[in-house]
């Protein structure tokens, strides 16, 4: 088995490579216009935004999954940014991409993509988290109006958006799938409340959000009337392909290894003991077993096949692996895995970032659908098993 990506993709490796070294260095993390002026030099030698049209702010480059994994790959070792993180880019984006309007892809993919706007992602509400297509927000269409009322929940960075792209009951005599639109709405509106939910760490990233005769014009709706449960279909695939990549975990293993080497247990480096070294050791084989399982999807889009539940696996695996790890480092640290990290400026965040990084890895497993509604999907479409009679389909 030969697991290289070829003559071609590795001269491209040495090209990437000397690109980074040409224009990022380390320090240039802390400077929001190193950032800025490094992720424009990448976006015009083709390196980032690479399925976005020129005119939206993208470079256009053909679709070619190997090139854009070896990207992926030396901009992460050598902690260079990629694209814009958050929902507008990874899901809104290409959804319009797919689904959305011209004008919709006109007014909003660039601004997006410069990182001007975010967009908070409103699917979630009380009693419609996995069972998804039962949400009950109403969207009604009055003049050349969507009025909105209802909840939503758990809603990422809703307080640092601009907009939302949501999902709205607005056919309510409908069967429950075919019932649902795709809306986009301005957040800054006086229809609409934010209220940040506290968690366990003592930060607030999500939120409840409130609708209360919000308003959103008749043409800011993607797709169809009704078609809003397969216009998320589209944004929930490009939300699972994210959290399924494995560099980020490599990154982190690489981490917990230090973390073995200087943590002690009986007076010896923690890496010494047997316990420790099979702990790390049945890690590894996850991580690397799962780096191949992203190879086969990579083969699998490479041969113009769907990988279908392959991505769905490599995300749960993932998200299993992030959680090992963190379990682990927070063992080793001892003392300081009962002390929450302050982010205050001046002062240096130490071990105690794991507890973060613990508490993080539970939520991934939530979020975007939880482990064991891919552990249905795996089962069902994967495995040809019957299907769930619980209704969780999200
Ligand atoms: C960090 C984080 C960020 C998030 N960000 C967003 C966001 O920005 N926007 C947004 O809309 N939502 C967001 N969510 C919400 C997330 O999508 C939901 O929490 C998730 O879909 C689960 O829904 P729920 O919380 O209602 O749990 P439930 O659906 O009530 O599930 C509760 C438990 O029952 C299990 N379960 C439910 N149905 C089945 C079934 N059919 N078979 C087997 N087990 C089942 C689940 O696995 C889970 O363990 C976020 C969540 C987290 C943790």
């Amino acid at each position: 088995m030969d697991l290289s990506y070829g003559a071609e993709y590795e001269a491209f490796r040495d090209e990437v490579r000397e690109f980074v070294a040409a224009h990022w260095s380390r320090e240039d993390a802390r400077n929001p216009e190193r950032i800025t002026a490094f992720r424009l030099k990448a976006t015009e030698a083709g390196y980032l935004y690479r399925n976005i049209p020129r005119r939206f702010g993208g470079s256009e480059q053909p679709a070619d999954v190997l090139r854009a994994q070896v990207i992926h790959e030396e901009f992460t070792s050598a902690r260079a940014p990629m694209e814009i993180y958050g929902n507008g880019v990874r899901m809104l984006v290409p959804t319009l991409l797919e689904c959305g309007a011209p004008w919709q892809q006109e007014q909003f993919i660039p601004p997006t993509v410069r990182g001007q706007v975010d967009w908070a992602q409103g699917y979630s509400e009380p009693g419609s988290g996995s069972d998804l297509a039962s949400v009950r927000t109403r969207g009604e269409l009055v003049g050349d109006e969507w009025i909105i009322n209802g909840q939503k929940i758990w809603t990422s960075r809703a307080h640092e958006c601009r907009y939302m792209f949501a999902l709205v009951r607005t056919e309510p005599d409908a069967p429950k799938h075919q019932g649902i639109s795709y809306l986009l709405l301005d957040l800054h509106q006086p229809g609409v409340t934010i209220r940040p939910l506290k968690q366990i760490t003592g930060q607030s990233t999500f939120n409840e959000v409130f609708f209360d005769d919000a308003r959103t014009p008749l043409d800011w709706i993607v797709g169809r009337r009704g078609e809003g449960w397969q216009v998320s279909r589209a944004t929930l695939k490009h939300e699972r392909t994210g959290i399924g990549n494995a560099e980020t975990y490599l990154e982190q293993f690489a981490k917990l290894l230090n973390v073995a080497r200087s943590a002690t247990r009986n007076g010896r480096p923690a890496i010494e003991d047997p316990i420790v070294q099979d702990r790390l050791a049945e890690i590894e084989g996850y991580l690397q077993a799962h780096r191949y399982s992203t190879f086969r999807q990579l083969s699998m889009s490479l041969a113009g096949k769907d990988p279908g539940p392959v991505t769905t696996m490599n995300k749960l695996v993932v998200t299993n692996l992030g959680h090992m790890i963190a379990a682990l480092a927070q063992e080793l640290i001892g003392d300081a895995s009962l002390l929450l990290p302050v982010y205050e400026p001046g002062h240096k965040v130490g071990d105690e970032r794991w507890m973060n990084q613990f508490f993080g890895s539970l939520g991934i497993a939530i979020a975007g659908g939880t482990s064991n509604i891919q552990r249905n999907i795996i089962g069902e479409r994967g495995l040809g098993l019957p299907r769930d009679q619980t209704g969780g389909d999200s």
